[in-house]
């Protein structure tokens, strides 16, 4: 069956399907819709991931079969938020643009319940209602949907996870016995099941691709990180894709508006979706979505429930969800219409064996991918500004300018002059990025790494850390212990393990300071100079081959300039990697005497918001 006229549609919806554009049924539609249109009627439970087309598949027979002439209603259809029972309103209304007299009704919680109830009492043949609201208008007697012949359960196991069984329940107890009974779902738990036996009678069971497996034009990507970097992670994702159309899901309300303010302040285009907001805040964010206004859309699974927006790149899930099952209808929100998407996870340890099991689920293997480092973004950064600009349409206005531009410019070759032209908008990356640190964490329980996971998850409960002072500028391990614990306003034992070397020392804390030890040492300065901290891998053990490094290390002499070729070498060694990295910047400093007074501007392992380039907005 290849066209929708073998389906057997009739002339109005096939003139609509062609306005559409839509060319060839689904693999749903071409299944579901023959028996939805047989005359002898049959209950249907149809399996199929999100953005198969299950709404045309119930529509379209819908639409062909109920009377419009008659001012009854005789379909109902039961969608589990707001927002997707207005999209489908939407789209049973284009399916329907040419069946004359057409009425359907949308109703839903949080919008004028006396003006639903009238535009269902001008005659609403078919009503798309969420069940909270459809109960209450039942109660009330503002609907009547004792002569429906079809109920439309659709993304029946999203209604069921959202607690509406009873709802559900209740509502079809005010439908008559006879009528047909469609379900549609994208994944079949024991709760759907369930549904299907007591509601319905003998239903045709239909599935499109295998039973709960993600679409295959979506590609799984996974991102392990230390859990306090999880923000600064998904801010490298998202600069190192300059072009990223995403939804970003979060476990609850409050980290999903906290992770969005914090995006926004951050110079991101990005909104917030879930239930706290106000109906009109919702229905503002997702208008600036569907514009592109918003390039990342922050919401929880329930707000973010059938959104259906087309050309998302990528779903990043910031937080895995509780239920694995959950991880599919995230991960279906982009791949749909035939295009390819990403959906990437970023996880902690702890959270890795979650991996596991939805890579059972959705069938497909996850890709464990490492977060890109600062000096990636930056080339990634300025590949796609020269993109732009070689796709720039030019404004005529400039051409009134020209002279008095090209005269400013006149000693400036082209070369130059590319230079410098994109060193405007690329330094600001390179500044931020350029000491930035390895965040990935190397994978040891999935054993796709061997690096034995040195330094993370050490048993000791100290921080140890690295200063760019000692000797040289006076210090002893009483003086400099006393120092610290002056400034960092720490007791007597607070410090511990100080040991001082000739241009540089450590020392340790408790892990729970170490938080207000890096925050203090941000831009702190003493005697006119910058005091720099940076946590150690040097567990102060002395057997480490950080010592030995060190150790053996501190007579070599390496610029301040060159060494940012150790910063881009990644490795899945994380912890190896970033000890590497502090050997080298301590040999830095050791070029640099703590008197030098170079002043370096930023400690190179804690990239703080502030700090983050801005974006212009598009
Ligand atoms: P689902 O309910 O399965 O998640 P939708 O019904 O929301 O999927 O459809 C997803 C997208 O695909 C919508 O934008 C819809 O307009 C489009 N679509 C549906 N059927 C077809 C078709 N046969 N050809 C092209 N596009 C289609
Ligand atoms: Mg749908």
């Amino acid at each position: 069956m290849n066209t929708f006229q073998e389906l057997g549609l009739n002339s109005d919806l096939l003139q609509a399907i062609t306005d559409m554009g839509f060319e060839t049924p689904s693999d749903v539609q071409a299944k579901a819709i023959p028996i939805l249109l047989n005359e002898e009627e049959s209950d249907l439970v149809a399996l199929a991931q999100t953005g198969t087309g299950k709404t045309a598949a119930f529509g379209f027979p819908m639409l062909q079969k109920i009377n419009i002439d008659s001012r009854t209603t005789q379909g109902l259809i039961l969608s589990p938020t707001r927002e997707l029972c207005l999209q489908i309103t939407n789209e049973m209304k284009q399916y329907g643009k040419y069946c004359k007299g057409l009425n359907v009704v949308a109703i839903y919680g949080g919008s004028s319940i006396t003006d639903q109830a009238r535009e269902v009492k001008r005659g609403a043949q078919i009503i798309v209602a969420t069940p909270g609201r459809m109960k209450d208008m039942i109660k009330r007697k503002m609907v009547d949907i004792s002569k429906i012949e079809y109920a439309v359960l659709d993304e029946a196991d999203e209604m069921l996870n959202m607690g509406f069984k009873e709802d559900i329940t209740d509502i079809l107890s005010h439908t008559p016995e006879d009528k047909s009974t469609w379900l549609f779902s994208a994944t079949m738990p024991k709760e759907v099941a369930s549904i299907a036996k007591k509601f319905m009678k003998s239903p045709i069971e239909i599935t499109v691709g295998k039973k709960n497996e993600s679409t295959n034009n979506v590609s799984h990507e996974y991102y392990l990180v230390n859990a306090r970097d999880r923000y600064q992670g998904l801010k490298r994702l998202a600069d190192a894709n300059p072009d990223i159309f995403s939804v970003i899901f979060c476990r609850t309300k409050r980290d999903t508006q906290k992770v969005a303010e914090n995006l926004i302040e951050d110079g991101y285009s990005a909104g917030a979706l879930h239930g706290d907001l106000s109906q009109n805040q919702r229905d503002l964010v997702m208008k600036s979505f569907r514009n592109k206004q918003i390039q990342m859309l922050v919401a929880t699974d329930v707000a973010a429930r059938g959104i259906d927006v087309d050309d998302i790149t990528h779903v990043i899930n910031y937080q895995l969800p509780d239920e694995p099952e959950v991880y599919t209808h995230r991960s279906g929100r982009t791949g749909r219409a035939g295009k390819t998407g990403i959906s990437m996870v970023i996880v902690s340890k702890s959270e890795v064996r979650k991996i596991k099991s939805i890579e059972r689920i959705i069938n497909q293997k996850f890709e464990h991918k490492q977060i890109p480092d600062g000096m990636e973004i930056c080339e990634v950064q300025l590949m796609s500004l020269a993109n732009k600009i070689h796709n720039t349409e030019i404004n005529p206005e400039i051409n009134k300018h020209l002279d008095s531009i090209n005269e400013l410019l006149d000693d400036t070759s082209k070369d130059e002059l590319i230079k410098k032209f994109f060193s405007v908008e690329f330094s600001r990356f390179f500044n931020y990025y350029q000491k930035s640190k390895n965040l990935n964490v190397s994978d040891t329980s999935r054993g796709d790494d061997r690096d034995g996971g040195r330094g993370y998850g050490s048993n000791s409960n100290a921080s140890r850390y690295f200063i760019n002072v000692g000797r040289k500028d006076g210090y002893d391990w009483m003086k400099l212990k006393d120092f610290l614990k002056e400034v960092l306003d720490l007791g007597r034992d607070d410090v511990f393990k100080v040991d001082v070397k000739d241009s540089f020392s450590f020392f340790n804390t408790e892990k729970e300071q170490q938080e207000k030890v890096l925050a203090f040492f941000t831009d702190y300065k003493h005697d006119g100079r910058f005091v720099n901290v940076e946590i150690s891998e040097d567990k102060g053990q002395g057997t480490s081959r950080n010592k030995r490094r060190r150790d053996g290390g501190g007579g070599k002499r390496r610029s301040f300039d060159k060494p940012r070729s150790d910063r881009r070498s990644r490795s899945s060694d994380g912890g190896g990697n970033r000890s590497d990295r502090r050997s080298s910047s301590r040999n830095d400093r050791d070029n640099k005497s703590f008197s030098s007074n170079q002043s370096r501007s930023r400690r190179s392992n804690t990239e703080t918001r502030s700090e983050r380039p801005r974006r212009s907005r598009r």
